[in-house]
């Protein structure tokens, strides 16, 4: 039995993953367009480390035996500054290294390649096996590392600076450290494959941390409607102490069960089978000002950054919808903005939404925060725009804390996204049945929208799709402040 690097990572996830993983795997939920779009990402910013080793070889073949063959005769050529993907194994655990860089006295820097912006605990495993596996196989590894992508590399345009958009940590210390734990865990790992059958390990909080498992849905069965796990923002520590007292329906929680003022009314809105409206709730509406602006922003955050001015992972806004209602029970007015190519959409984004917002009037959003942080990265990026946004953003009015704060319905479920909200408090209108429904989905139609990969009939379905998405979210908002009021 062979563990790879991923399959060893899976197991110290969980050792139910690894055996479902190795024996099982028809179990696991099939990636999706999102997970595909990671590994794209993930693939892009690798090739893009390489260009800090000019003169790299890479280990293509797919063959174990053959692969590990031509990395043994690339380490051999002293010509050979650095090796990509080189294979090696050593008992039965298997690996391939992003990077090993020859140094001037011929040892080796080993270096994982991770699109994240930091270290975290499952890439020092993840490095701590393939430094066991190399040194093992009796090559000379003077520092073991990781490099990950650097949030202070600002894009100047043009080519990518890959010496200063990957910064290099040195884990060396870290993982010589880990290596007795290695022991214990592959031992584990190997026994737990040579079993007749999985685990029995209960789901728990290992099935979305650090990833979500591909068998959680083999291993978590959907929870009714009327599950503790249901109530708004439910501690664990409560969700543990009810469960302990046999208390799994939010029906059975007793009226002087201690919960917090939030839980309580969520509780006693299921109960009772109807919503909840706060005293202060129209006291909150007032605050609105005529005209009443509703406003949505569609972004996406790529890890190389596209544009001047541009950090890796910053929002970049593509898409916005503002419905306008001019006054108490006029028709909302609506306008859009959708950049449809490949270039930069910041300028014409701004511009034609300081237009469409006016100069006065509420500016309804749902999560400030996220249109107000995305207002202040256009106003640095644009600082001739920064007076108007400045202007917008003293403007904004959040729905989601008033929802939050002031209303509970039992059809929320326990969450105030606008998915759950608008079709419990708006009946007649829901995001199902939508080809884009979310943010991410957004994100991926409008990819695939500017990416040229795809028909004129099939651009024109995605743009229809990503316009009426976009116009529901602030069309939901209007019909929910309509409701409420
Ligand atoms: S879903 Fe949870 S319990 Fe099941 S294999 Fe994955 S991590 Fe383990």
């Amino acid at each position: 039995m062979l563990i790879t690097k991923s399959k060893f990572v899976a197991g110290v996830q969980c050792l139910k993953r690894l055996y479902l993983t190795v024996h099982t795997p028809e179990l696991a939920a099939q990636p999706d367009e999102s997970d595909q779009s990671i590994i794209d990402q993930g693939r892009e910013v690798g090739l893009l480390a390489r260009q800090m080793f000019p003169g790299g070889v890479v280990v293509e073949c797919k063959d174990r035996e053959q692969a590990i063959r031509m990395t043994r005769e690339l380490i051999e050529n002293p010509e050979i500054p650095a090796i990509f993907e080189g294979a090696f194994e050593h008992r039965g655990v298997f690996v391939r290294v992003d990077v090993l860089h020859r140094r001037p006295d011929h040892r080796w820097r080993l270096i994982e390649v991770k699109s994240t912006t930091d270290v975290k605990d499952h890439h020092v495993d993840d490095v701590a096996t393939q430094h066991r596996v190399v040194t093992r196989s009796g090559f000379d590894v003077a520092s073991s590392c990781l490099a990950h992508v650097s949030r202070d590399y600002v894009y100047e345009g043009g080519p990518i600076d890959a010496s200063r958009f990957f910064r290099i940590r040195n884990l060396t210390r870290q993982v010589e450290r880990l290596q007795p734990e290695l022991t214990v865990q592959l031992r584990s790992e190997f026994r737990v494959l040579a079993m007749p059958e999985a685990p029995n390990i209960p789901a728990g909080r290992q099935c979305s941390d650090p990833f979500t498992c591909e068998f959680f849905d083999h291993c978590n069965p959907p929870i009714p409607d009327d599950h503790i796990l249901r109530l708004p923002r439910i501690h664990a520590a409560t969700v543990a102490k009810l469960v302990a007292l046999g208390i799994q329906s939010i029906h059975d929680i007793p009226e002087n069960y201690p919960l917090t003022q939030r839980l309580r009314r969520a509780c006693a809105s299921v109960q009772m089978g109807k919503p909840w409206y706060g005293a202060e709730l129209k006291g909150e509406l007032k605050g609105l000002r005529y005209p009443f602006y509703f406003a949505d922003f569609e972004t996406i955050n790529p890890c190389i950054p596209r544009f001047p001015g541009m950090r890796p992972y910053d929002q970049l806004p593509f898409q916005w919808s503002v419905h306008l209602q001019r006054q108490p029970g006029a028709a909302p007015e609506h306008s859009e903005f959708l950049a449809t190519d490949e270039s930069d959409p910041r300028l014409p984004f701004i511009s034609a939404l300081c237009d469409a917002l006016g100069d006065r009037g509420s500016i309804v959003v749902y999560h400030q925060q996220f249109e107000s942080l995305r207002l202040s990265d256009l106003a640095s990026w644009l600082p001739e725009f920064s007076g108007r946004i400045n202007k917008i953003q003293r403007r904004l009015w959040d729905l989601l804390p008033v929802v939050r704060n002031h209303v509970y319905h039992p059809a929320f479920g326990g969450s105030y996204s606008l998915k759950s909200v608008l079709p419990a408090l708006v009946p007649e209108m829901t995001y199902e049945g939508m080809e884009v429904a979310d943010g991410q989905a957004a994100g991926l139609a409008w990819e695939s929208l500017i990416g040229g990969a795809c028909s004129e009939a099939e651009r024109q379905r995605k743009r229809a799709a990503l316009l009426d998405y976009c116009a529901q979210d602030t069309l939901a908002m209007v019909r929910i402040v309509d409701a409420l009021s």
